[in-house]
């Protein structure tokens, strides 16, 4: 092996790290694994809850944008802790209210563009400040990531997930001023109620699956849900390059950049959709800010690129629809 060779080992090795104890991972009892003697009729049944349903990408953009670009943030804080709520592992969660989070809204002033932001009501709760920050320039989304961000598949108790469900709702309407329209499942894990939920709830769109790179429609047993997915993907997120609790870091943000270069250029050469996801007390560190500065710089640099929120993404697919 050559010397050439080891920044790309260092930077994959740890990406096949977390994949490899997914692998691991003691089976959900709500989600049985399928037997190698399933029948085709059981596989297909196996995997009928949530499924991608017709491809919603809109013939362009709007202003003839190639692309539709999307910073989003799952503002958890120290909610990631909640199992294990030790002072110190805590203090880098609160860092993501106290220091990451205003100079990420501070880029984002500079750079005048929106972004969408999904806030655990209790993560809110601890820190009220932060709703109001985020509403002051009126140019940004706020959308529900759970009540405590509670782990959906986990909770495995429908009326206990409506409740909470319910009450993330109230909570951001009450804070807002808004009802929100998006929905992104905290740890983008969800259980056999949580479609049918938030359906019934009258999202405009979820973004929490990641079948495919464009918009498109959910389907669920093989019936249209009417919900349109903004798909995510762990290549556009910072959580498994920076943190170390992934098993792996990337503790280099030119090469996160990188990556995050790639997967934008291709999304403009194929005149689709970049989003990404990312969390205030991950990115909002120093060197990743810049970072992060250094990137929402090269896509201004490229004509024809469409800064929006998740919920005018939607909005705009929902009404090309059937046009
Ligand atoms: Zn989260």
């Amino acid at each position: 092996m050559s010397n050439r060779n080891l920044p790309v080992l260092a930077f994959v090795l740890p990406l096949l790290l977390p994949l490899r104890t997914v692998g691991q991972a003691p089976a959900n009892p709500a989600f049985p694994p399928i037997p190698i003697d399933a029948t085709e009729q059981q596989v297909h049944q196996a995997v009928a809850l949530v499924r991608a349903g017709p491809k919603l990408a809109p013939k362009s953009w709007p202003n003839g944008a190639r692309v539709a670009v999307c910073l989003s943030f799952d503002v958890d804080n120290e909610l990631l802790w909640r199992r294990k709520p030790e002072p110190i592992p805590l203090s880098q969660g609160e860092y993501g209210a106290t220091t990451a989070l205003p100079r990420i809204l501070n880029l984002l002033d500079r750079h005048a563009i929106p972004a969408s932001f999904y806030i655990p009501a209790m993560s809110a709760a601890l820190h009220p400040q932060m709703i109001q920050d985020i509403l002051q320039s009126k140019r940004h989304e706020i959308g529900v990531h759970g009540w405590m961000h509670e782990n959906l598949a986990s909770v495995e108790d429908a009326a206990k997930e409506q409740q909470l469900l319910t009450q993330s709702i109230e909570y951001l309407t009450k804070a807002t001023g808004k009802r929100p329209v998006g929905f992104r499942a905290p740890a983008w894990e969800f259980s056999r109620y949580t479609l049918d939920q938030i359906r019934q709830a009258g999202f405009l769109y979820d973004s929490s699956f990641m079948a495919m790179d464009d918009p498109y429609e959910l389907i669920s047993n093989g019936q249209r849900t009417g919900l349109i997915e903004l798909p995510i993907n762990w290549i556009a997120d910072d959580y498994p390059y920076y943190e170390p609790d992934s098993s792996g870091s990337l503790p280099d943000p030119q090469l996160v950049f990188d990556v995050y270069k790639g997967e934008f250029d291709a999304a403009y050469e194929e005149h689709s959709l970049f989003i990404l996801t990312m969390h205030p007390h991950i990115t909002g560190h120093r060197s990743r800010i810049q970072a992060l500065n250094r990137l929402i710089t090269y896509i201004k640099s490229k004509p024809d690129v469409w800064f929006a929120t998740l919920e005018q993404v939607a909005g705009y697919v929902k009404a090309q629809q059937g046009k």
